[in-house]
């Protein structure tokens, strides 16, 4: 096959996956390795553009690429910016033949394909060899960002992991207001738990920092006890929390659908809830 194969991912010794299969002159940008601006430059969607176009640029015979989300974009920019086929998850790449799972996994397919192409590789079964006639060129795209940091701040308080929290009070659009989160800190600190919110009272609303969001957008998290303060349940939600061991549902309608998802319920006032419970808990 011809000469010029770019290589691009997150993952260095990922990359390492692609040079096996290839030949000639092979370009690699990876950008852990490769600053694209200043020491503190952050990757993103603007620099994804921007390296889909310097692969294009290269006319390469083949691309390949990881799997993480953002491989995953720069291989879809590139093939569209090259007008060529992508081949996405490939298991095992060989001359011009690429296998990838099909049917949910139930089959594998084995496709024979031409160049130029853009192919994305999936990690896990994939075998790590090093091809000794490949020369690795690294790109160097310094100066080309159009991105610059002008400041970074630092988040106040440190942040949480909810993921790993083994004790989440949650704080749902019933609280009220956000002056009466308090309540539920102190519902946490009582229980050595992390307070996490649904999305109104996150991303919405404001009255918890965005990182708290708990359910399909947000963190999903698994905690042996997962208290839900004023949270209707509806399904986005219930996505994030269904790993959790015991599900306490605190709200003032027995029609809600987390009653239904709960393993507790507390019909009546999250406030009242809160203040009670945490002084039973501090054993006032
Ligand atoms: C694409 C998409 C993604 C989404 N992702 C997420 C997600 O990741 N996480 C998420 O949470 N939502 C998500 N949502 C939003 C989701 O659909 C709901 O709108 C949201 O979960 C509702 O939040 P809530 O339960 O706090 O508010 P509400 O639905 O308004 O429920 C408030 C509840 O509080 C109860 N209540 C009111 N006052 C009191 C009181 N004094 N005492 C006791 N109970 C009281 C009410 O009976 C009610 O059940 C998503 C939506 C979309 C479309």
């Amino acid at each position: 096959m011809s000469s010029t194969v770019v290589i691009y991912s997150e993952d260095v010794d990922y990359i390492k996956t692609g040079i096996a299969s290839t030949k000639g002159k092979t370009i690699v940008i990876s950008p852990r390795e490769v600053r694209l601006g200043d020491e503190n430059h952050v990757i993103n969607e603007i620099d994804e553009q921007l390296i889909a176009e310097y692969i294009a640029r290269l006319k390469p015979d083949l691309v390949l690429t990881g799997s993480s989300k953002r491989d995953k974009t720069v291989a879809g920019l590139t093939a569209g910016l090259l007008r060529v086929p992508i081949i996405p998850d490939v298991i095992e790449l060989s001359e011009n033949k690429a296998k990838r799972v099909v049917y949910s996994g139930m089959a594998i397919a084995e496709l024979e394909f031409s160049y130029p192409i853009v192919i994305t590789l999936v990690k896990k079964n994939t075998d790590i060899r090093e091809n000794p006639d490949c020369k690795i060129i690294k790109a160097d795209l310094s100066g080309n960002s159009k991105v610059k940091v002008v400041e970074e701040k630092h988040k106040e308080g440190g942040s949480i992991d909810l993921s790993s929290a083994q004790i989440i009070v949650s704080v749902g659009r019933g609280v009220g207001s956000k002056e009466n989160v308090k309540y539920a800190e102190e519902l946490a600190n009582a229980l050595g738990g992390a307070v996490g919110g649904s999305r109104p009272v996150t991303a919405e609303l404001g009255w918890l920092p965005e990182d708290r969001q708990i359910g399909l957008s947000g963190t999903k998290v698994k905690p042996k006890l997962y208290i839900a303060l004023g949270i209707s349940g509806q399904p986005q939600h219930l996505a994030g929390i269904k790993d959790s061991k015991i599900i306490v549902a605190v709200n003032k309608d027995k029609n809600a659908p987390i009653v239904e998802n709960a393993d507790y319920t507390i019909i009546g006032d999250v406030i009242e809830f809160c203040k009670v419970f945490a002084q039973k808990v501090k054993g006032i």
